[in-house]
């Protein structure tokens, strides 16, 4: 029987490749969508018209109840989850003497929260069955901090903190929790930075002089996602052009 792989924010830049990916490998591939997300049907539709049969439900992935809610839907309707990728993540850049603390919260709830949220959900089925995988979407620059982001580098690098010891906790299990730190990658969040900020700040900072792709960052989570990678968990792995090494 195919694994059933949920990946909130599917609808994204990254989530999508990742969905493909992972319905490319044979999994039954769940997504979510926020509740205020007016096109969700249209993706869907062109999707499954592609041949995917993916599977959406709403879901505010920064909201415990509506976390709990989904899920439980998507067990009864597809099957208990065997892979979570908690991608769903949003920015609110502004340096710390403007940050308030609706755009701190924003970004602490729908980044980190929803880690746990999600997570809470999932993970004693997993360890029931003895098998699961948890994948949690962080940044570079949860990594490195990055100007005008101390609410997002704040919750990236949570979230790696939260995998060290959910995987201490889990790992004789069958169940291994794993973060990745992408770099830049050239999705709708990326493309939106100006043009001439792209060219002139952020690509010199990459050696290898270019955006990353999604499909390289969804290859990791397939690879995460595979029997083969049973021996690694705990790991924040950097998948970055070259333009933060530690
Ligand atoms: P997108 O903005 O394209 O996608 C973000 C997704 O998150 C959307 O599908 C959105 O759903 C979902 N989302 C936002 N808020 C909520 C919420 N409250 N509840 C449920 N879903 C929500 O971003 P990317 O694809 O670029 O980014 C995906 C992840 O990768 C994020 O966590 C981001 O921080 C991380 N990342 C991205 C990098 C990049 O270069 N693009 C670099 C490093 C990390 P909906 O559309 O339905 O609102």
């Amino acid at each position: 029987m195919s694994r059933v792989a949920l990946v909130t924010g599917g609808m994204g830049g990254l989530g999508e490749a990742i969905c493909i990916k992972l319905a490319a490998l044979g999994y039954k591939v769940v997504t979510t969508y926020s509740p205020g997300n007016k096109t969700w049907k249209e993706w869907l539709d062109s999707m499954n018209k592609m041949g995917f049969g993916f599977r959406a439900y709403p879901c505010d992935v920064a909201n415990f109840d509506s976390a709990k809610a989904c899920v439980e839907q998507i067990a009864k309707e597809v099957g208990p989850v065997d892979v979570l990728v908690n991608n769903a993540g949003i920015t609110r850049d502004m340096t710390f003497k403007k940050m308030d603390k609706v755009n701190w919260d924003a970004v602490m709830s729908t980044n980190l929260d929803s880690t746990f949220n999600m997570t809470k959900q999932v993970c004693d089925g997993m360890l029931d069955r003895g098998w699961g995988r948890i994948i949690n979407i962080s940044s570079v620059n949860g990594q490195k901090g990055a100007f005008g982001q101390t609410n997002y580098s704040a919750a990236k690098a949570g979230m790696h903190g939260f995998t060290k010891a959910l995987a201490l906790e889990v790992a004789r299990k069958g169940v291994t929790v794993n973060t990745i730190s992408p770099g830049y990658i050239g999705t709708k969040m990326v493309m939106a930075i100006p043009s001439d900020v792209l060219d002139s700040k952020i690509i010199p900072q990459i050696p290898m002089g270019r955006l990353g792709k999604p499909e390289e960052v969804a290859g990791l989570v397939a690879y995460l996602s595979s029997d083969e990678a049973a021996f690694l968990t705990g790991a924040n792995i950097a998948i970055n052009g070259g333009q933060h090494m530690h």
